[in-house]
């Protein structure tokens, strides 16, 4: 192989002491533009002038550069590094024995023995062969089949030998060219039909589906006579149906522990007619005991115990009328106690008098209740005691003024020693409170109500 000058002068190097001594320049001649030996190394040697002075072909180089054969002897016998002493070579010697340097040189390009048209330096060519090589000998590490290179890479991903993870996430590794048959009659995530219920589970489900479906065919879990039913319908047939199913009596709430199949309730119901009854009656009595006890909590819930009692005596007209008619009528107020552990008092009304303002007056009273804390309170009852009827105002500005009478209990009067359990005196009070015609003439009487503020004090002192 023949090299171009170009190659020689762009690629030689001198060592320095050599050049230094010989003076030896060869630069200035450039040989003209030639084809580049090959693909991998035009890259880095085309680049030489494109023009030589001569325009001559160079082929020798001794014909160009030196005639002279003397200088040619020099120029020959000078110390030049190889030209890929930059890709590491360190070989040096006499310019004259570089080409044959070169067919040895393992940084220099030769062809594939393959012909796959590379260049490849020595040095990397036994990786070129073993794995870029296109042409090269490649055998696949599943099938064993041998394949050039760019067969091999084309082979790969689609060897049948390869194991492969199966597409369905089952976990298996099954040969490529076996995962249709594995997808279709072994992968676990296969789709299969449930018979009963035609829905379809992945393969590793279904038999767990199986003891749930609701069309599976099955016995009464009670073991009654009727024929296997599907699953689904078991709880209806329970309730509804089975007549093994043990049923408690109708009348277990009111104590009757018989509990049997349900096709025996009728005869028993039937046969203890009296005995429900009875129980019936038991509890009957009992929840009569408790609603009393709750209308006693509730009663105390809502008593009062401020020691004020604020009464809206409403149907003025209608309670007049029925107490003009009958003597003696009187209006009993809620009882109401002085405070949460004091006296129980209780005010009444006589809306057509009583005693000295009968047919004249209204009359109001006040009397002490027997109370839960009387045990423990002092006697006589000494609190005083006001009656206020409150006036209305006409026009929703608030109460306007009113009537009042108070008194403090004197400690001789019967009315305010500890009351017996049965109490049965009329009360304290003002017979002659209110005249009728009083009543009338200021605005006491509004929408057929009146208020009548009933205020016990400890203090004693009358104020209203
Ligand atoms: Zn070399
Ligand atoms: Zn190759
Ligand atoms: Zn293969
Ligand atoms: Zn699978
Ligand atoms: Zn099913
Ligand atoms: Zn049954
Ligand atoms: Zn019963």
């Amino acid at each position: 192989m023949v090299r171009s000058l170009s190659h020689w002068t762009k690629t030689l190097s001198f060592p320095n002491r050599h050049s230094k001594e010989c003076n030896v320049n060869v630069h200035p001649i450039q040989a003209p533009p030639t084809p580049a030996r090959n693909k991998t190394s035009s890259s880095s040697r085309s680049s030489s002038p494109p023009s030589s002075p001569s325009n001559v072909p160079i082929t020798e180089i001794s014909q160009i550069i030196y005639p002279d054969p003397d200088s040619e002897k020099v120029i020959m016998g000078s110390l030049v590094f190889c030209i890929h002493h930059k890709e590491g070579c360190k070989w040096s010697d006499e310019l004259r024995k570089l080409k044959a340097h070169l067919n040895t040189c393992k940084f220099d390009a030769i062809p594939c023995p393959n012909q796959c048209n590379s260049q490849i330096p020595r040095v990397m060519m036994s990786d070129h062969l073993a794995f870029t090589c296109t042409l090269r000998r490649a055998v696949c590490e599943f099938c064993n089949v041998e394949f050039s290179g760019q067969g091999l890479e084309e082979h790969q991903g689609f060897c049948n030998q390869e194991p492969i993870y199966c597409e369905s996430k089952c976990g298996t590794r099954v040969l490529r060219g076996r995962m249709s048959i594995h997808r279709a009659k072994d992968c676990l995530k296969r789709l299969k039909r449930c018979n009963h219920c035609q829905r379809e589970f992945s393969a590793d489900t279904l038999s767990l589906h199986a003891s749930t479906c609701h069309k599976v065919l099955v016995q009464c879990p009670q073991k009654c006579d009727v024929s296997p039913l599907p699953r689904g319908e078991i709880d209806a047939h329970l309730r509804d149906e089975c007549k093994a199913l043990l049923v408690p009596c109708t009348f277990r709430d009111a104590g009757c522990r018989y509990k049997g199949p349900r096709n025996m309730l009728e005869s028993h119901l039937e046969s203890n007619t009296a005995s429900h009854l009875s129980l019936m009656c038991q509890m009957s009595v009992k929840q009569n005991q408790q609603i009393l006890s709750l209308k006693n909590a509730v009663a105390k819930l809502s008593t009062n115990y401020t020691g004020t009692l604020l009464w809206k005596i409403t149907d003025w007209s209608s309670k007049l009328a029925e107490a003009k008619s009958k003597e003696g009528l009187e209006l009993v107020s809620p009882p109401f106690y002085t405070s949460q552990y004091g006296y129980k008092l209780q005010a009444s009304v006589f809306l057509n008098g009583n005693g000295p303002g009968e047919k004249s007056h209204l009359s109001v009273y006040i009397k002490v209740l027997p109370g839960e804390y009387d045990a423990l309170l002092k006697w006589p009852f000494s609190h005083s005691i006001t009656f206020t009827l409150f006036e209305q105002s006409s026009n929703g500005g608030g109460a306007q003024g009113g009537i009042a009478e108070s008194f403090v209990p004197d400690p001789s009067w019967d009315n305010f020693q500890r009351p017996s359990t049965e109490p049965d005196s009329l009360g304290f009070g003002f017979p002659r409170f209110v005249s009728h015609e009083m009543l009338t003439r200021r605005p006491f009487i509004k929408d057929d109500t009146i208020f009548l503020r009933i205020k016990a004090d400890a203090s004693k002192v009358v104020a209203v």
